[in-house]
């Protein structure tokens, strides 16, 4: 469905809908066209901008629900794996990972905080630290 502003010769100014831009002409070429002022029959369109309806925003809006929930799942598996697999050393996870890079003492799996300036740190001092999006367990 297309909307046009239509405008009348009397200057009523109306809005119409029709079904595509074609029917428009149709009905304008048979004079089919009637303003309210039952007089005049020159009826233009004001403004180019169709308006078309459809059902397509909810459909995004499901769509990104679905990736979201997706990416939430993903997340959480993730989260399980390094817990799983790595040891949680907290706040101290700035100086454990330097002692394992550097001393090659303990070298294990690790996971835990670090502040936005200790991860700029390790990244320049050369130790690969991965950051990941830390999810709420949501097991239900
Ligand atoms: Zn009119």
């Amino acid at each position: 469905m297309i909307k046009y502003q239509l405008k009348c010769e009397c200057g009523k100014e109306f809005e119409s809908w029709f079904s595509c831009s074609k029917e428009f002409d149709r009905l304008e070429k048979k004079n089919l066209l009637s303003c309210i002022c039952g007089v005049s029959k020159k009826i233009s369109k004001q403004i180019m901008s169709p308006q078309v309806v459809s059902s397509k925003k909810e459909t995004n809006d499901n769509q990104q629900k679905k990736i979201f929930q997706n990416v939430q799942k993903k997340l959480t598996e993730l989260r399980k794996y390094v817990e799983k697999n790595a040891e949680y050393v907290g706040d101290n996870f700035a100086s454990e990972v330097r002692s394992i890079h550097y001393d090659k003492k303990n070298v294990r799996n690790i996971y835990g905080k670090t502040s936005l300036e200790e991860h700029k740190e390790l990244i320049e001092e050369g130790i690969e630290i991965n950051s990941i999006p830390w999810v709420d367990k949501t097991d239900s």
